[in-house]
């Protein structure tokens, strides 16, 4: 089992490769582009209501046997949300107020 380290931001669409700070992530990988979870999503995602946390980024080299990038890599399936955009901020704000622990 392992992060699908998706390949971009599912609301704006920009590349967010392995290595990218940028990344953020739900507790179901759902992924977005720091800017947007932020901004955008007020740490509402799109999917599920959940927050975010930075992804964690896996190493490009081999430190233990068989878990790198190369042994394990990312995913290369693009993944866009099938919401509108009226529907995700009226998502957002229902709910951003709403503290992640509580929700
Ligand atoms: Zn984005
Ligand atoms: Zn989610």
């Amino acid at each position: 089992m392992a992060l699908h380290l998706r390949p971009n931001c599912e609301y704006c669409d920009k590349d967010l490769p392995a290595n990218s700070v940028e990344a953020r992530i739900c507790s179901y990988e759902c992924t977005f582009c720091a800017d947007c979870a932020e901004r955008l999503l007020k740490n509402v995602c799109p999917n599920c209501g959940g927050g975010f946390t930075p992804r964690p980024i896996r190493p490009a080299r081999e430190w233990r046997a068989g878990l790198s990038l190369t042994a394990r890599p990312a995913s290369t399936k693009r993944v866009r949300l099938s919401w509108t955009r009226e529907e995700i901020a009226a998502f957002v704000r229902d709910i951003a107020a709403i503290p992640p622990q509580d929700r």
